[in-house]
């Protein structure tokens, strides 16, 4: 293996491992997926991301997904610097939160009231509590490759095929937690039946990923998520829509507004809080109405809605609105998608691209994944090969063949053009091995 991009960043990477668990404060910054060690970031604006040694990446990565108007846009960081000067905390109602969660219930078709919390993790996990109490029922059912958070009960995958009891993913998780989340396969609607047949009694709710973009980008398939509705309903649990990551980037109102299917809650997270730590979870009046203090589900956070968050999640939110970008953004995700998997499969490995909204996947197998069983068959050494030719050309790409890309606003044919480029070339290095 060659020398890790991160040469000349070696000292501060020795300091991190020192002091902090694997040397990252969430473990998909680390570079385990394409065995090599992270860049350190220094500064961002617009498409780039400069680290500390003054190289130039064009990220694809985007702070993981928040940055849908790209690093440091103007009305974000305006937005910022007038609050910042009025303090950054006071735990007592404001304005600019009464706005977020007014732009936030105009904008999702299937949410009336909304709760803001600090993170995805938290709103799912708020999520869940809520959907027990309301059912009276303590299991849920996910689907592998789902990402939900890192609470307990959605640590959980299992072995494919058939619904089964899911063992815990991480030490940690006490079999009861991971007792109460059955595992199926994405878009595998008999596996929903069945789990439904078996313990329908049992399910508080459905959560799902409604397109999957923490197992690289999976696509619902024609029916699946009208049919998962069907099928809740029928057995009087709640579908519980987590668009942390769709939620104002496949379409201004998220996935259940382009899919046209109403979750009875929804979680969300990374967009709305224009890169400062903000999540939520809302859905439908009644079962919102159960929070406290309105009603008896407890859930709390000292620095929920905070000003800053909510001002950055409004500027952006208020972007998106007046200029709905997301038919352009789908076409630049294509471009990119589409123009990475033909020069990977020019230089002979297999490979298939594709988008949605400003999300894409590509994938290093012959065909698209219809669920995580089907990732898993991926090429991952060459992918890992590739990321790092890609990295070394200034372009830089989530660093696991599991992941999603994410294009922004300010994004453009020119970043593009480079990006196809030397996609050729890293392409070519990959296939040799
Ligand atoms: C990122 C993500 C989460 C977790 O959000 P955090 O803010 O990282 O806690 C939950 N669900 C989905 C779908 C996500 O993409």
């Amino acid at each position: 293996m060659k020398e890790p991009v991160a040469h000349g960043q070696v000292e501060l990477w020795r300091r991190a491992l020192a002091v902090i668990p694997g040397g990252v404060n969430s473990p998909v910054r680390s570079f385990h997926g394409v065995g090599s060690t992270p860049f350190f970031a220094a500064r961002g604006e617009g498409p780039f991301l400069w680290d500390t040694e003054g190289r130039r990446y064009i990220d694809y990565v985007l702070s993981w997904g928040p940055l849908i108007l790209g690093h440091a846009p103007t009305a974000v960081i305006s937005a910022l610097a007038e609050q910042i000067g009025r303090g950054t905390s006071y735990g007592a109602p404001t304005a600019v939160e009464v706005e977020l969660a007014e732009r936030i219930v105009r904008l999702m078709p299937a949410v009336e009231v909304v709760r803001l919390v600090n993170s995805g993790t938290e709103a799912t996990m708020s999520a869940l509590r809520l959907a027990r109490a309301v059912t009276g029922r303590e299991k849920l059912l996910k689907f592998t490759g789902c990402y939900h958070g890192h609470a307990d009960a959605f640590l959980v995958s299992a072995g494919s095929g058939v619904a089964t009891l899911g063992l815990p993913d991480s030490p940690g998780v006490t079999r009861g937690a991971a007792g109460d989340t059955v595992v199926v396969p994405f878009n595998d609607l008999d596996a929903v039946r069945d789990a439904f047949q078996r313990q329908g009694d049992g399910l508080a709710a459905v959560f799902v990923e409604p397109v999957i973009g923490n197992a690289g980008l999976i696509e619902p398939l024609d029916g699946f998520l009208e049919e998962l509705r069907k099928i809740t309903q029928q057995y009087g649990a709640l579908l519980v829509f987590d668009e942390v990551m769709t939620g104002f980037r496949v379409a201004l109102g998220g996935a259940q507004a382009r899919y046209r299917v109403t979750p009875d809650l929804t979680s969300i997270g990374k967009v709305i809080g224009g890169g400062l730590p903000v999540g939520a979870y809302g859905g439908r009046r009644e079962l919102m109405e159960q929070v406290a203090p309105a009603g008896p589900v407890y859930q709390a956070g000292t620095l929920s809605g905070n000003p800053l968050a909510t001002v950055a999640g409004n500027a952006q939110l208020a972007w998106l609105e007046v200029h709905d970008p997301f038919a352009r953004l789908e076409e630049l995700a294509e471009k990119v998608s589409h123009g990475i998997a033909a020069a990977v499969r020019a230089a002979g490995i297999p490979a298939v691209g594709t988008a949605v909204g400003s999300m894409f996947g590509v994938f290093f197998r012959e065909e698209l994944p219809r669920s995580f069983e089907e990732v898993k068959t991926s090429d991952v050494k060459a992918f890992a090969r590739f990321h790092r030719g890609m990295l070394e050309r200034g372009v830089f790409l989530a660093p696991s063949p599991f992941e999603a890309g994410f294009v922004s606003t300010v994004h453009g044919e020119e970043e593009v053009a480079t990006t196809l480029a030397a996609a050729v070339e890293a392409a070519q290095e990959a296939a040799q091995g």
